[in-house]
């Protein structure tokens, strides 16, 4: 029987699990997963704003019956071997392999950040942002993002609309300030999607400072300075920390700056029979489960093909459909491919429902690969 390991079993790595184990039963699948927990990582938007979706589920449970997990963290590949070192010492063979082992939050990158801000790109730091904003009563708040990439690009831009929001409900917005900063010369990496985000700002009052790239945050004087020199003070701090891939994958050989691993664009092969997708790839799209959700069709059709002694045919068109809150019960949706940019989005109602939904009926999608 020819051996599928995956590393990581978020939204990728089950993906690509499920869909082998149900087409081929003559390959033995196995997920090895750090924690054993699938987190559904977008429901942490909402948590500061006192709104909760299934944050995580048990990964055994999302998985098909013969899909063997292990809760294991990888820590060396061997590619020579075929093999996989794990922490617990624990050396795993392989037919081929598959990398989702995602991306992570890199507090440290910033010096003063960690200490000064807040951020809701992990559920821990979402929960205590919460209680922030319970005690808010009016000040300078600054929201943003700090370094590139990092995980669903829109986040930043959909917190400070959903804020803006709340803070009128709560009859605070007054006196309130809101800053949006962001490292590139417009307020999202895509432009047309940029331009409709501008014109909401604008709308609703919303500052932006541009070509902010964050050097360092200091908590003691409530300011950020950028690397251009240009100092924002706040009484509110959230921003999205730098983000970078798993540790291990630095010594893997495959991984660029920032432990990303390198991957073709299109078969989504990173070496023979190694493939990466999702957050853990470096790839010129953003890193959503989204387009994790496009990669795996691709991967399962090459990691397959080359199990069989064939060669990776299938291409990921850098296809990627994606919904940013824009608040009072309307999202922008985000269209593209790497041939075709997204038009310019028009806010819509029906773009948040399809967003609720998701929301809602993750863990009952994702198990049947219909997400
Ligand atoms: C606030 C927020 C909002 C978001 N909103 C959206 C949205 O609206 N739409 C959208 O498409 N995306 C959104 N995303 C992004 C989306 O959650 C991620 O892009 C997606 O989860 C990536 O899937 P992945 O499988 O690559 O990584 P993950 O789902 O993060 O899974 C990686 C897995 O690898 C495991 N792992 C890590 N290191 C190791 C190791 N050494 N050994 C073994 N296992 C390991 C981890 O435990 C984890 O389970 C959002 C993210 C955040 C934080």
């Amino acid at each position: 029987m020819k051996r599928l390991l995956i590393l990581g079993g978020g939204t990728a790595g089950t993906r690509v699990a499920n869909a082998v184990a149900k087409r081929r039963p003559d390959v033995s699948v196995t997920v090895a997963d750090s924690h054993g927990d699938h987190l559904y990582q977008p429901a942490n938007l909402y948590i500061p704003f006192g709104i909760d979706f299934e944050t995580r589920r048990d990964a055994r449970a999302l998985l098909r019956e013969s899909v063997v997990l292990r809760v294991e963290r990888a820590s060396r590949i061997d590619a020579a071997a075929r093999t996989v070192h794990f922490e617990s010492g624990v050396k795993v063979e392989y037919d081929a392999l598959v990398i989702a082992t995602g991306s992570r939050t890199d507090h440290d990158a910033i010096p003063g950040l960690s200490e000064a801000g807040h951020h809701f790109h992990c559920e821990k730091s979402a929960r205590a942002l919460k209680d922030a904003l319970a005690l808010f009563e009016g000040g300078k708040v600054i929201v943003g993002a700090s370094r590139l990439p990092y995980k669903c690009p829109p986040s930043p831009i959909e917190f400070t609309l959903l804020l803006d929001e709340r803070l009128r409900e709560q009859g605070v917005r007054t006196r309130t300030e809101i800053h949006y900063v962001y490292p590139l010369p417009r307020v999202m990496s895509l432009a047309p999607v940029a331009d409709a985000v501008d014109g909401i700002f604008k709308d609703r009052g919303i500052k932006t400072a541009t070509s902010f790239e964050t050097e360092s945050a200091d908590p003691e004087k409530r300011t950020i300075r950028a690397a251009d020199g240009r100092v924002l003070p706040f009484d509110l701090l959230v921003m999205v920390p730098p983000h970078c891939g798993a540790p291990f994958l630095a010594e893997s050989g495959f991984a660029g700056p920032g432990n990303w691993v390198k991957a073709d664009k299109e078969t989504m092969r990173v070496a023979d029979g190694i493939y990466a997708l999702g957050d853990a790839a470096d790839l010129p799209v953003p890193k959503s489960g989204a387009a994790a959700h496009y990669q795996s069709d691709v991967v399962v059709e090459n990691v397959l093909a080359e199990i069989d002694g064939g060669a990776p045919a299938a291409k990921y068109d850098g296809r990627v459909q994606c919904f940013c809150e824009t608040g009072k019960n309307q999202a922008l949706k985000i269209e593209f491919t790497y041939a075709t940019p997204p038009e310019r989005p028009k806010t819509s109602y029906l773009a948040h429902h399809q967003k609720a939904i998701l929301n809602r009926l993750y863990f009952s999608l994702i198990p049947h690969g219909w997400l």
